[in-house]
């Protein structure tokens, strides 16, 4: 199983990185709804969360 990266779209900070995948919305949940760093609202839609591989 790849490891995963969720990567805030407004400021590029790395919310969840690791080799057990998550989804989205319990990454999401994890920080209350909005980037740590930013405050940019985080959505369920997936264009505001992006999973690639680590690499
Ligand atoms: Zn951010």
């Amino acid at each position: 199983m790849l490891p995963q990266r969720v990567i805030c779209q407004g400021c590029k900070h790395i919310l969840y990185e690791g080799a057990e995948l998550k989804p989205p919305d319990e990454i999401i949940h994890m920080y209350e709804g909005k980037c740590p760093k930013c405050a940019k609202k985080l959505s369920l839609l997936p264009t505001d969360v992006e999973v690639k591989p680590a690499r």
